[in-house]
Parts: structure tokens; sequence; C-alpha cells
């Protein structure tokens, strides 16, 4: 039952206006402003020059490269727009970063119009590609043989 105070009149915004979750929206706002800090912090901050960013755990432990490895100093590459030197640090850069900017994008457009966009056709697929490319990726850069070396973090 709709309160009587309302009379019959039409909210005073349309609904496309108000969205029914605006916590969510908020969050995904957050979660703009928190990629888009990250990306400065990435443009100003060298990783390759500091260990303000911390180390890979598993690198640290085991000596192994994971698929992440190197993929922050890729970040500062192609942030300064030098993708050779992103694929010599993170091949897989050039995979996963156009995803995130899809990602941030989808959120964005939940943040400033309420509309939630669906996952494209086709993404659980490219989910399952895209993590077994990581793993033998993963696998890949870890073989000791010379030809393998390119898959492993290096300056150029
Ligand atoms: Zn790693």
């Amino acid at each position: 039952m709709r309160p009587s105070n309302t009379r019959g009149r039409p909210p005073s915004r349309s609904s496309a206006d108000l969205s029914p979750r605006p916590l969510a929206r908020q969050l995904s706002g957050a979660r703009c402003l928190a990629v888009a800090g990250g990306a400065v912090l990435l443009a100003l901050v060298d990783p390759a020059k500091t260990r303000v960013f911390g180390v890979c755990p598993l690198h640290w432990i085991t000596g192994f490269h994971c698929a992440g490895c190197g993929a922050l100093r890729a970040a500062h590459a192609i942030l300064h727009a030098n993708l050779v030197q992103a694929v010599a640090y993170n091949g897989m850069a050039l995979v996963t970063v156009p995803v995130i900017l899809a990602w941030v994008a989808a959120e964005a457009i939940h943040a400033f119009t309420g509309r939630r966009l669906g996952p494209p056709r086709g993404t659980a697929q490219f989910g399952k590609i895209l993590l077994a490319l990581l793993v033998l990726y993963t696998v890949a850069r870890n073989i000791p043989l010379a030809s393998f070396d390119g898959l492993r973090p290096h300056v150029l």
C-alpha cells in the first residue's frame, strides 16, 4: 500500500535516477577511485626502483615467478606508453590490463548511471581460457631453460 501523502502524484525523480541500491553504486565509485588512485601512484612511482609496493611472496619464498610477477612494473611501463618494456616485465599484462579496464568502465557506468552491465557473452569461457593461460604462463616462465628466459621479468 502506498503512503497516503503521495496523493497519486508521480515521484519527483524518475526511477532511472534512483538506484535501488545506492550503497552498491557508491562502492562501484569507490572501486573506480581506488583503481584510478593506484594508477596515479603507479605512474608516479616506478616499482622497479623501490620496494614500496612490496615483493611477490611466492617469488620471495620459493624463487619461482608467478603469473603476476612483474605486473606492477609492466603497469608502470604501460602508463608511460612503453609497451615493449611492459611485455618484458610481464607479457600477460597486455591481456589482463584490458580486462581490468573493461571492469573499471563497467563499475564507472554503474556508479554514474546505476545501470549494472551484465557480463558480456562468452565471459565464462574467456575466464576459463584466461585462467588456463595464467597457469601455463606461470609454468612456462619457471622452466629453467634459456629459451624461456624472456618470459621472466627483465629489463630491456
Ligand atoms: Zn609473483
